[in-house]
């Protein structure tokens, strides 16, 4: 059909363009703080990938990303948000931060990915459990052998996972016994409609108890309301992100909102 069509070519025209946006540095990385809900404190930030580019303005990753894990250019990009995210690490070394990054199935298949991170770690002097992988339940479902084996020597270097998307895959929960999962991100789609009495806020509340009992911490995405965020405090969950804390950030700005926060602490 001529929408099909129409897809393919934007798809393909974004293709060749990715190549040029990561030579000419049109990829930005911006980050979204993530609030321990329990004292209203920037704990953590999740690296968010932007694309602008030349002509159409800022691209939507999940648009992006998909092209290319398919043209294999999803190996450069994920290293330079790494690269990017340990930066910002190190220059937050003097406040208790760690920095998520969305790791694709596709970067575990790269035989070099382990050796090229540590290296950056070690080279900034940031130890790896500042670090945070948020994969999907996805990468665990396909059991590869080698996808498997970096998980286990990230997190034997001391990093951690999350579980991006919870209750958006499969959910086959198996693999919560197989790896130590640190974090379980409840996915926004429970999160947007949630209100008392409703389904979305049975499931999460379900989903708390289980990872509670499994010594996981939860993190809810999309908080855009403070109806939200005390419906979800109520049910016991750790962590929260969204707009009503904070839209993704630069780097500077979260550094200065650490500084603003420490010194309100030094004062109260
Ligand atoms: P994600 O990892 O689940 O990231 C959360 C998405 O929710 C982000 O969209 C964020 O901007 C958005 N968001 C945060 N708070 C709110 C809110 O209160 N309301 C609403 N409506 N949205 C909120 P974004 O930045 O467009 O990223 C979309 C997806 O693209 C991400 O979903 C992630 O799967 C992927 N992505 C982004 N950066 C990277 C990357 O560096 N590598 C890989 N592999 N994937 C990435
Ligand atoms: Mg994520
Ligand atoms: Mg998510």
């Amino acid at each position: 059909t001529y929408e099909m069509q129409k897809f393919m070519q934007i798809r393909l025209k974004y293709k060749n363009d990715l190549y040029t946006a990561l030579d000419k540095r049109q990829l930005n990385v911006r980050y979204q703080p993530i609030i321990d809900l329990a004292t209203g404190r920037i704990v953590k930030a999740e690296a968010l990938l932007r694309w602008n580019h030349p002509e159409d303005g800022w691209i939507s990753p999940a648009l992006f990303i998909p092209i290319a894990e398919e043209c294999g250019l999803i190996n450069a990009i994920g290293d330079l948000v790494f690269k990017e995210a340990v930066c910002l690490a190190r220059r937050c070394r003097d406040f208790p931060l760690q920095i998520s990054v969305n790791v694709s199935p596709r970067q575990f298949v790269s035989k070099t990915i382990y050796e090229t991170w540590t290296t950056y770690l070690h080279e900034n002097e940031v130890p790896a459990r500042r670090m945070i992988l948020e994969i999907t339940e996805g990468t665990l479902l396909d059991n590869r052998p080698d996808i498997t084996k970096k998980i286990f020597q990230f997190l034997h270097a001391g990093m951690e996972i999350a579980i991006d998307d919870f209750g958006t895959g499969y959910s086959a929960m198996g693999y919560l016994k197989k790896f130590n999962i640190n974090y379980i991100k409840v996915d926004q789609s429970f999160v947007n409609d949630m209100v008392k009495d409703s389904k979305d806020l049975a499931i999460t509340e379900a989903i708390i108890v289980m990872a509670s009992k499994l010594g996981i911490k939860v993190v809810a995405e999309g908080i855009e309301t403070s109806e939200q965020r005390d419906l979800l405090m109520a049910a016991g969950c750790d962590y929260g992100q969204g707009y009503l804390f904070h839209r993704p950030l630069l780097g500077e700005e979260i550094e200065s909102l650490l500084k603003i926060e420490k010194s309100s602490q030094c004062y109260s």
